[in-house]
């Protein structure tokens, strides 16, 4: 091994202000108290921020609501003007972007700089192509009002751009919630909302904890709810829209089988696993966190994945060198390593690369366990970190019946050189993405959602118009 030499993106690209309020019909304005985020990667406080109270939502709210009137009733192609705008200004301020998003975050520089950004202007671009033929999507064209939506931490500038594009496209308006960690980049998309000139009231972004969520969700007026999140939030927000006229989207957890055939290429399905549960430090809810094997070629794969793994760069998310960043905070640090101590005392074998981590900051080294039976709780519970499960399979029956015996459902990955395979295995798995030699690909043409407890609806593609439509 030689030696890089660090590689660091400035952070003078962009300029954190010390204190940021709501963004509400247009305007910053001041919250009644306020808390901090920092950079997971050091600690350091990067700014304190609003957190809206009930009344700061229900003032939202109603500024989402009187801008509906104006918003649905703009004519499609010029709404869509708007919304060909931001993207474009989104990609003029790219580096700004991926910068503050791999301050808030953790995340490494090369990913939200070649994979996070990108994909939100995308679907900008994407969705303000819609804006004018939603008429023949086939779900009518008829917005549904102010859109209550709620987003996590690990993709958090992706998630905004999942959520707002498409419902800005139909016509409705938007209150969002960003997660408490990662409020920065949602702040600065508030920038460039007034930037393009975005009529006052279009979008709303209230920043604040899990009770300004549930203020979003609960609010009377609002009439779409979409959610990003754990299944343990997600049902909360299922029972308190139940009986309601709202309408409800659920994107939730995951546990993916990322499955290899005895055919596969081994050197590029190793890869694909690499990419599918150290993506992200393995913050991704459709991560590929158990790795299905066929017995013949375990030593193998496992060989050529250990040393894999012996060279990927875990620091400074800054530098463009790093393949693994900061874990997002010290809760979710908590949780990752009591599941994985978890799966020692129930019995498999942990194996890590040697690997140095910064004193400063959340960090954790990929992490493989082998020996991992269906019943431990690292095969069945979301740990949502860079650690990998490996279970065996002798035939392909076997391989599905392991893969879905899951109370999640939202992607799954099949390696073989044989399509008929690929095919038979698609047909069979109960999961919502269906990935064949390759892993977390993304586009903002195709369709996104689980079966299970990974959720209802779809996020993306024609499909995803409608969610945000009155069918
Ligand atoms: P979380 O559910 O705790 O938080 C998600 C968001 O919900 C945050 O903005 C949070 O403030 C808010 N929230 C918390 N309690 C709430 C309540 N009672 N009412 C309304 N809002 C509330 O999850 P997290 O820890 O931030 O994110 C990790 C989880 O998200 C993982 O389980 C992961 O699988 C899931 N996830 C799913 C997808 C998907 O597309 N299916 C994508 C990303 C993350
Ligand atoms: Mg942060």
């Amino acid at each position: 091994m030689f030696e890089y030499a660090p590689a660091p993106e400035s952070r003078d690209v962009v300029d954190i202000k010390p204190s940021y309020g709501l963004f509400i019909n247009g305007e910053f304005v001041p919250g009644s108290s306020s808390f901090k985020t920092v950079n997971p990667a050091n600690e350091e406080v990067l700014a304190e921020v609003a957190v809206a109270s009930s009344d700061d939502v229900d003032r939202a709210v109603q500024a989402a609501r009187k801008a509906f009137g104006v918003w649905s009733s703009m004519p499609g192609a010029e709404r869509a003007k708007y919304l060909f705008r931001i993207a474009r200004i989104i990609q003029e301020r790219a580096r700004e972007l991926a910068v503050l998003e791999s301050l808030d975050n953790g995340k490494p520089i090369r990913e939200s700089r070649d994979v996070d950004v990108p994909l939100v202007a995308a679907h900008f671009f994407y969705y303000a192509g819609w804006a004018d033929k939603l008429a023949y999507a086939g779900f009518g064209d008829r917005p549904l009002g102010v859109a209550g939506q709620v987003i996590p931490w690990n993709f958090p500038l992706l998630m905004l751009a999942w959520k707002i594009a498409p419902a800005l496209a139909c016509g409705n308006t938007v209150v969002l919630k960003p997660a408490e960690t990662t409020p920065l980049t949602a702040l600065l998309f508030a920038e460039i909302c007034q930037q393009a000139d975005l009529p006052p009231g279009v979008v709303n972004i209230v920043t604040g904890a899990g009770e300004t969520g549930a203020a979003v969700v609960a609010h009377p007026d609002v009439n779409k709810v979409a959610f990003t999140g754990s299944t343990e939030v997600g049902r909360i927000i299922a029972r308190t829209v139940a009986g309601t006229s709202k309408k409800l989207t659920l994107e939730l957890g995951g546990k993916a089988a990322n499955i290899v055939f005895e055919d596969a290429a081994i050197d590029q399905a190793v890869e694909g696993i690499v990419n599918g549960i150290f993506f992200n430090q393995g913050h991704v809810c459709c991560a590929g966190s158990r790795l299905l094997v066929q017995e013949s070629v375990q030593d193998q794969l496992l060989d050529s994945l250990r040393r894999r793994l012996s060279t990927l760069r875990l620091g400074d998310p800054l530098d463009k060198n790093t393949d693994i960043g900061a874990i997002n905070s010290a809760d979710q640090l908590a949780r990752i390593r009591q599941l994985s101590d978890l799966g020692e005392q129930e019995g498999a074998s942990r194996w890590s690369p040697a690997c140095e981590l910064p004193e400063k900051g959340f960090w954790f080294p990929p992490t493989i366990f082998t020996g991992v039976a269906q019943s431990h709780s690292i095969a069945r519970e979301e740990i949502f970190g860079p650690v990998l499960s490996v279970l065996t399979f002798r035939t392909p029956a076997e391989a599905v019946e392991k893969a879905n015996n899951t109370p999640y459902g939202l992607s799954a990955g099949v390696w073989t050189e044989k399509g008929s395979r690929i095919l038979w295995m698609a047909d069979r798995l109960r999961a919502g993405v269906v990935w064949a030699n390759t892993f977390n690909r993304f586009d903002p043409t195709s369709p996104f959602g689980g079966y299970k407890e990974s959720g209802y609806g779809r996020e993306g593609g024609l499909a995803g118009l409608e969610a945000y439509l009155d069918v």
